[in-house]
């Protein structure tokens, strides 16, 4: 018996309608997922049936037994299982094109959503994760959730919440409801912006979401002040009031001080 890991992030999703929807959310075409966190392998067992799959597992006392309950697959190269930490993937989680399925370790869920999307080979991602989250990751502008995880995952994504699973369906059951998203790749930052100067000026942009963005940005005050006024933006405007059009041209005019930072 397996006790579940509260540093792991461990909830066991133990209820079958969950993961079968979360299946039907997967476009048709999908042939190679990857997935963070396999578990006790009850999403994984679904995901092999219409996918190959390559799985990373944070904790060793789970590995030996999803050798075991995959085995055949195993052999036959349809799962690749790894015991590693998904976090501390240099590059892609994959060699090929993916997409990330998964019922994401909450502790852990923002950082490795940001690295799928800044992953060229990463398609799309349908992830579980706390309803707070994506809340943030698909919010709108003047929306009060819309941060710069809003704006990163609107830059490059069809983005909507599929729907919200109810702490009962976990074992251990956490403490927070969860929801299902889907982000659906259309671009790469890579044609937007540098994404790391990008991220730095977002970080300045949102650092007190209640201020004014002109306060948060009073480094550059003269220079802000004088774009805010070409995009027909109030001085005023608070950082989760801007479109995500509106951030890349202001971070165009402001990029120089955003470089090699
Ligand atoms: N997929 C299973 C399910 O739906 O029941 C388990 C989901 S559970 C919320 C999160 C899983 O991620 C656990 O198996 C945990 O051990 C694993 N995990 C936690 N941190 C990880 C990391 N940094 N890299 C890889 N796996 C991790």
């Amino acid at each position: 018996m397996i006790k579940a890991k509260k540093y792991y992030g461990q909830n066991f999703l133990n209820n079958k309608e969950i993961v079968y929807k979360i299946i039907q959310a997967i476009p048709k075409e999908t042939n190679n997922i990857v997935e963070i966190g396999p578990g006790l392998g009850d999403l994984t067992q679904e995901l092999l049936k219409i996918s190959f799959v390559k799985a990373y597992e944070i904790d060793k006392e789970l590995i030996p037994l999803l050798q075991k309950k995959f085995q055949k697959e195993i052999e036959c190269g349809k799962l690749r299982l790894l015991h590693q930490d998904a976090s501390e993937v240099k590059g892609s989680f994959d060699e090929n094109k993916y997409f990330l399925i998964a019922n994401l370790p909450y502790y852990i869920a923002s950082h490795l959503i940001l690295k799928a999307l800044e992953d060229e080979n990463c398609l799309g991602l349908i992830v579980m994760v706390q309803k707070e989250m994506a809340l943030k990751f698909c919010a709108k502008e003047n929306e009060k959730e819309f941060s710069s995880l809003g704006v990163l995952s609107a830059l490059i994504c069809k983005r909507k919440i599929l729907f919200d699973v109810d702490p009962k369906c976990f074992n251990p059951e956490p403490k927070v409801v969860s929801s299902v998203m889907s982000l659906i790749k259309e671009k790469e930052f890579r044609e937007l912006c540098n994404i790391e100067d990008f991220k730095f000026f977002l970080k300045d942009c949102f650092k007190f979401p209640r201020k004014q963005l002109l306060k948060n940005l009073s480094l550059h005050r003269n220079k802000v002040l004088e774009i805010l006024n070409s995009l027909n933006i109030k001085e005023n405007a608070r950082p989760h009031e801007i479109c995500v059009d509106s951030y890349l041209k202001i971070y165009e005019k402001l990029k120089d001080e955003y470089e090699r930072k």
